[in-house]
Formats: structure tokens, C-alpha cells, sequence
């Protein structure tokens, strides 16, 4: 399942604002954070929950709460500009990395680092990357989650290109993508236009 989620208010809004070249770097992180709470509230209705009951100071009642555990994997280094947001709306979250450096003149990625949780008894896996471009180093990012022994993942991300989308969904049609937008295409560089330039260099400044 593909979730485009660029009718949302809030989406619209920081998504016009991460997207302006005079953003400064302040406000593209504000942007970024305020985004990625839409985008994560909005992957969390795919949480599990089991039921429970809790003692009001009246009486008991049913509740629930959250299967855990529930793993947050960045893609580094964009990816980290989601992760906070994220640990804050799923506070017991365990989180793992997956550092993944894009080849410029290939636009290949290479796995340069990868240190995640125990990936057999994760309930569900939540793959954070700002941008979908390709869709090469989330493909080959759920690889490695699978090989470890993930079931359930979800891709969450802010600017997708269609050959992103179609990319996974061929490669892995079990896993849910949760975009804020898709955009209109991939360039000769493999950058996403519209899009918003390169998204780690305008949230880190560099
Ligand atoms: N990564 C980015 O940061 N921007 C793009 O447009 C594509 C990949």
C-alpha cells in the first residue's frame, strides 16, 4: 500500500516551506520536524496494539497499548532529521542505522555502516528517509532488514519520485510506503523535481 499524503493541510505547508531555496537551515529543521509528525502520526494507525485493562481511580476499563518492540531505522544521514520526531510520538521505540553513502557520478549507494536491533522480534519496522529518489538505498536497506529477519516494515519518507514508489513496490510489494508527496520526476542526476535540493546538505548546513 502507498500512502501520498499531499492533500494534508500541514503537508502542504512545510512542504512549501522545505522546499524554497532562501529556507534557512533553522526553519528547514522546524519544517522537517513538523512534517515528519504528520507523516509518522499517520504510520503509527499501522501499529499494533493489545488490549489491557487499566484502574481508573473510579473503576477498571479496557485500554491498550502498543506491540512492542517497534524500531525506528534512519537512513543516515538525511534520515536522522526524522528521527527525533519519531522517538517523541513512540517513546519506548528502539531505534537502529543504516548509513548508506550515494555514489554522485552513479548514483549507486553504498553501506558504509549498519547497527540495528534484533530484527526477529521487531513488530514492526519504521525505515526513515527524507527523499525516495531512486529508491536504490531504501531497497537495499529492507534487503538487509529482511536478511536480519524483519516481517513487518514500513517506508516513511517526505518527497518520493514515482520511479522510487514503482521501484519498491516491485521489489518489495509487502512493505507500506507513507510519502508526504510523490513528485513529478526523477533528473538526469537522479534528483527529484520539483523537489527540494538535497536534503541532508539543507538540513545540516553543509
Ligand atoms: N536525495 C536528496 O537529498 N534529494 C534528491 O532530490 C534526491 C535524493
Amino acid at each position: 500500500m502507498t500512502t501520498e499524503l499531499s492533500e494534508h493541510p500541514l503537508i502542504q505547508h512545510y512542504l512549501t516551506i522545505l522546499r524554497d531555496q532562501s529556507t534557512a537551515t533553522a526553519d528547514f529543521r522546524r519544517a522537517s520536524s513538523g512534517i515528519t509528525r504528520v507523516l509518522v502520526m499517520e504510520s503509527a494507525k499501522l501499529l499494533e496494539v493489545e488490549p489491557l485493562s487499566v484502574q481508573t481511580p473510579l473503576e477498571t476499563t479496557d485500554g491498550a497499548q502498543i506491540v512492542l518492540p517497534v524500531v525506528f531505522v534512519p537512513i543516515l544521514r538525511a534520515g536522522l532529521g526524522m528521527l527525533d520526531v519519531a522517538m517523541e510520538i513512540v517513546p519506548n521505540s528502539t531505534v537502529g542505522y543504516i548509513g548508506l553513502e550515494r555514489d554522485e557520478s552513479t548514483a549507486v549507494a553504498n553501506c558504509y555502516y549498519s547497527k540495528v536491533p534484533n530484527m526477529k522480534e521487531a513488530k514492526h519496522v519504521f525505515l526513515l528517509d527524507p527523499m525516495l529518489a531512486t529508491g536504490g538505498s531504501a531497497e537495499q536497506s529492507i534487503q538487509r532488514l529482511k536478511k536480519l529477519g524483519a516481517q513487518r516494515i514500513t517506508m516513511v519518507c517526505i518527497i518520493s519520485s514515482p520511479e522510487g514508489v514503482q521501484y519498491l513496490r516491485d521489489a518489495h510489494p509487502d512493505v507500506d510506503i507513507i510519502t508526504g508527496v510523490i513528485d513529478r520526476e526523477l533528473d538526469e542526476n537522479k534528483y527529484i523535481r520539483p523537489g527540494l535540493g538535497d536534503f541532508g546538505d539543507r538540513l545540516f548546513g553543509t
